[in-house]
């Protein structure tokens, strides 16, 4: 999708800090971040979110788990905790069309979110 930033960012047409990437996945730092560490990982296939995923897509989101669950590890906050987040749609949150995981850290977050 040539208009959708997450694209842009995977294809490294849009500047982002990446902490990880590979054939399918690329994690970046969210730029508004909301924890001390909040990383998103995105797929490089434009896909819209969870809901638009096919029974073929499995294996991606596999990767984009194990990538989140590396970068947890590998950035110091597995060992306390953290969160994995996937928003989708209006009332979920969702502002960006192109399907990515948070990965939320470094502190204790809230429970229910609001
Ligand atoms: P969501 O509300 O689930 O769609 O989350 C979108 C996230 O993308 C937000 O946390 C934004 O701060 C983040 N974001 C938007 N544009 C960029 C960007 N250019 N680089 C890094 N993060 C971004
Ligand atoms: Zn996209």
């Amino acid at each position: 999708m040539s208009d959708c930033i997450f694209c842009k960012i995977a294809s490294g047409e849009t500047p982002a800090n990446i902490l990880y990437e590979d054939d399918a996945v690329v994690a970046f730092a969210d730029i508004n971040p909301q924890s001390p560490e909040h990383i998103l990982v995105i797929p490089r296939k434009h896909v819209e979110n969870v809901a638009a995923l096919s029974p073929d897509d499995a294996e991606l989101v596999g990767r984009m788990v194990a990538a989140a669950n590396k970068l947890a590890e590998d950035r110091g906050v597995a060992a306390d905790g953290y969160r994995l987040v996937f928003n989708v749609g209006r009332h979920g949150g969702q502002a960006v069309d192109h399907l990515h995981l948070h990965l939320l850290g470094g502190r204790q977050l809230g429970w229910p979110p609001g």
